[in-house]
């Protein structure tokens, strides 16, 4: 193996290991939980050899970057998640690589993504990103719809041809009552998530954790984990 594959594969070894003791802590079954990794600001290079480790689903969170990277990768058995806050002029390059959008927010989005999944002839998975540290109504600062504005959202989704609801996502807030608190804001997301189960019972992902924070979302339920940099290695450059 090369150096590369060879820190990917034991970074890769060690997040499994940290999921595999989560599901357990938690009493879960390890294939509750899908491993998501977050492949932004890293080459298609890293994408291709995750894939020959096994790695089945991957996050991008700006088109630019991702879609001469999807493009690249197109050969490879993969499940493409965006997950950044997308611009609606983005939409129909997203659209052509996507799996799921994790990140909508807002209805103007939902429109967008409608159009272009029909023009594309494809069925797009939708994640709600819920921001709690919006205040119910309000939205946060990197994206994401208050826990007040949910039900319309999801309402809006479910019926908008192109679009599969699918449950909702969240990233732990730095500021607000839930700062420093994953496993409390995880635990809200939970409960939001039982919610819009109520009216949408598909809408059954709920997609939680992060390198720092994994074990928090595991243990209060969370369907789908998104790993960067516990996997690539700290990034970089922002991203
Ligand atoms: C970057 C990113 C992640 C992964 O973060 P790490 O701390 O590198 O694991 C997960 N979710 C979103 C929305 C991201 O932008």
């Amino acid at each position: 193996m090369t150096d590369r594959k060879d820190e990917l594969a034991a970074n890769l070894a060690k997040v499994e290991r940290r999921i595999a003791d989560a599901c357990a802590a938690a009493g879960r079954a390890r294939d509750e939980v899908t491993l998501i990794v977050v492949t932004k600001t890293y080459p298609a290079s890293d994408v291709r050899i995750l894939a020959e480790l096994g790695v089945r689903h991957v996050a991008e969170n700006r088109d630019q970057d991702a879609a001469p990277k999807a493009e690249a990768c197109s050969d490879l058995p993969l499940t493409w998640h965006f997950v950044g806050q997308l611009q609606t002029n983005k939409v129909r390059s997203v659209v052509g690589y996507a799996d799921f959008v994790q990140s909508v927010d807002r209805s103007k989005l939902v429109t967008a993504l409608s159009k272009e999944a029909v023009r594309a002839g494809r069925e797009l998975g939708c994640l709600l990103q819920v921001a709690l540290d919006a205040g119910e109504s309000g939205r946060g600062e990197r994206g994401g719809v208050g826990p007040g504005g949910i039900g319309e959202l999801a309402d809006l989704v479910a019926g908008a041809p192109g679009l599969r609801l699918d449950g909702l996502m969240t990233v732990a807030p730095l500021t607000g009552e839930y700062a420093g608190r994953e496993r409390a804001a995880f635990e809200r997301l939970m409960v939001l998530s039982t919610d819009l189960r109520r009216s949408h019972p598909a809408a059954t992902m709920v997609s939680a954790g992060m390198s720092t924070d994994l074990e928090q979302a595991v243990a209060v339920g969370a369907t789908h984990v998104r790993v960067g940099s516990a996997v690539l290695g700290v990034r970089p450059r922002l991203g």
